[in-house]
C-alpha cells in the first residue's frame, strides 16, 4: 500500500505538472514551470481526512525560493509585495487566503469547516501536512549544506558570520558559520547579495509548533484555533536520512522545555521524486535555480517575479501599484478579510497587537537572535 507521505507528494506534483481549475489558471500553472536546465522547489498544504484515508486535499501551492532584500520593501512595498517567496511560506500565506475566503460565506455543508456556537472550527477528522520536495532552508538542512558542496568541490571551510550594520553579529545569515547548530537564520544568499533579513525556512516553520500553527495574523482572528497545525512535514527520504539529526534538534531539542500549547510536527518521508528538483537521491544536478514563484489555492492563483505578479516589478523606486500585488501580499489579505472585520487603521495595530504576537515574541527570544525585519506598515 502507498504510504500516505507517498500519496501527498505525488498529488502535489501531479497537480503543479497539469495544472487545475480554469484555462487562465492552468496557463499560469505552465507558466510558472521551471525552463530546461532550471530547478524549483515545491511544497503544498495537503488536509487529510483521518477518518476516510483516501481523502486528500491539496489546499495550496507555493514555488520558488527567492527573498525581496529590506531594502526594496522599506522602498516601495506598502504592505503590496510578498517579502519571502520561499515555496513553503508561500503555500502557507495561500492557505491563510484560501481559509479567509472559505469563511465569508461559509454554508452548512462545507466539508472542512462549520459554525458553532464559539465560532468557525474545523471538523474533527481533518489534519493538515505541510509538503516540501526539499529540506527548508535553515537549521534542519544543515548537513544538506555541507554534503552540497562537497558534491560540488567545494571548501567546506565555514563562512564567517556577517557583521553587517543592523545585524547582530551572532546572527547568521543564510549558511554563515553553518558549523554552528540550532541557531536562527537568515534566508540562505550569497554574501554579496542585498541583506534580507526574514528568517530561514527552518525557523519559521519551527515556531508555528507553539503560536496556532497554520494560522496567520488575519484568519486566527475568524476561526478557532484547534487543529490548525501542521502535523506532518513530509520530506524526501535521502534528506531525511541525511539530516535526521538537523530535524530532530531543529524541530524539537533546541526548544528545551515546552509549554501544553507545543503542536510537534511529525517528519514523515517519501520516495517520491519531484520532476523539478536538483536532487536525485544523493546526488545534486548542477542546474540554476527558477526565479519564478506560483501561489495557489483554489480561490486565487499568481505567479510571482520579485514579490509581485509576473511582468510587473518596476525598476527604481516607483511603489508597487495595488493591480500588480499578489493575493498572498499583506495588503490583499486584510482586504479580503474587510467584509467580515471591521478593520480601520494601521495594518500593524490592527492585527499584530494580539495576545499571539506576544507569545511568537517570547518563543523568539527563547531561540535568541530573531531580529526584526521592517514592518511594512500602511493604512487599512
Ligand atoms: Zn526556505
Amino acid at each position: 500500500m502507498t504510504s500516505l507521505a507517498d500519496q501527498i507528494a505525488a498529488r502535489v506534483a501531479g497537480l503543479f505538472l497539469k495544472g487545475t481549475g480554469d484555462d487562465r489558471t492552468r496557463r499560469k500553472f505552465r507558466s510558472a514551470h521551471p525552463k530546461k536546465g532550471e530547478w524549483t522547489i515545491v511544497a503544498a498544504v495537503v488536509a487529510v481526512n483521518e477518518e476516510t484515508p483516501a481523502d486528500l486535499r491539496v489546499l495550496s501551492i507555493g514555488t520558488g525560493m527567492k527573498v525581496m532584500p529590506d531594502a526594496k520593501i522599506k522602498e516601495k512595498s506598502h504592505g503590496r509585495m510578498v517579502h519571502d517567496c520561499h515555496a513553503e511560506i508561500l503555500a502557507l500565506r495561500a492557505f491563510n487566503g484560501w481559509l479567509i475566503e472559505e469563511c465569508k460565506d461559509l454554508s452548512e455543508d462545507n466539508p472542512m469547516l462549520e459554525r458553532t456556537d464559539q465560532g468557525i472550527s474545523l471538523r474533527r477528522e481533518w489534519k493538515f501536512a505541510l509538503y516540501v520536495s526539499e529540506l527548508p532552508c535553515g537549521d534542519c538542512s544543515m548537513s544538506n549544506v555541507v554534503h552540497d558542496m562537497e558534491q560540488k568541490g567545494e571548501d567546506t571551510t565555514p563562512w564567517t558570520n556577517y557583521d553587517t550594520e543592523g545585524i547582530h553579529s551572532a546572527d547568521s545569515r543564510g549558511r554563515g558559520g553553518f558549523s554552528q547548530l540550532g541557531m536562527v537564520r537568515t534566508k540562505p544568499g550569497r554574501p554579496d547579495s542585498p541583506l534580507s533579513l526574514s528568517k530561514s525556512c527552518s525557523d519559521k516553520i519551527s515556531v508555528r509548533q507553539f503560536d496556532g500553527g497554520l494560522l496567520n495574523c488575519i484568519s486566527s482572528l475568524l476561526v478557532l484555533p484547534e487543529g490548525f497545525h501542521i502535523k506532518y512535514l513530509v520530506v524526501p527520504r535521502a534528506e531525511a536520512r541525511r539530516n535526521s539529526d538537523d530535524l530532530h534538534r531543529c524541530f524539537h531539542t533546541r526548544f528545551g522545555e515546552v509549554p501544553t500549547w507545543f503542536r510537534p510536527i511529525e517528519i514523515v518521508s517519501t520516495d517520491v521524486n519531484f520532476p523539478f528538483s536538483r536532487r536525485d537521491g544523493d546526488i545534486v544536478i548542477d542546474k540554476d535555480p527558477s526565479h519564478l514563484s506560483l501561489v495557489y489555492c483554489c480561490h486565487f492563483c499568481d505567479v510571482l517575479v520579485q514579490g509581485v505578479k509576473d511582468g510587473t516589478a518596476k525598476k527604481g523606486s516607483r511603489p508597487v501599484e495595488k493591480r500588480d500585488q499578489s493575493f498572498v501580499s499583506r495588503a490583499s489579505l486584510s482586504e479580503l478579510v474587510k467584509p467580515v472585520i471591521d478593520a480601520r487603521g494601521s495594518y500593524v495595530n490592527t492585527f499584530k497587537n494580539s495576545e499571539r504576537k506576544l507569545r511568537k515574541e517570547e518563543l523568539q527570544k527563547t531561540l535568541g537572535h530573531w531580529t526584526k525585519t521592517y514592518d511594512d506598515d500602511f493604512a487599512l
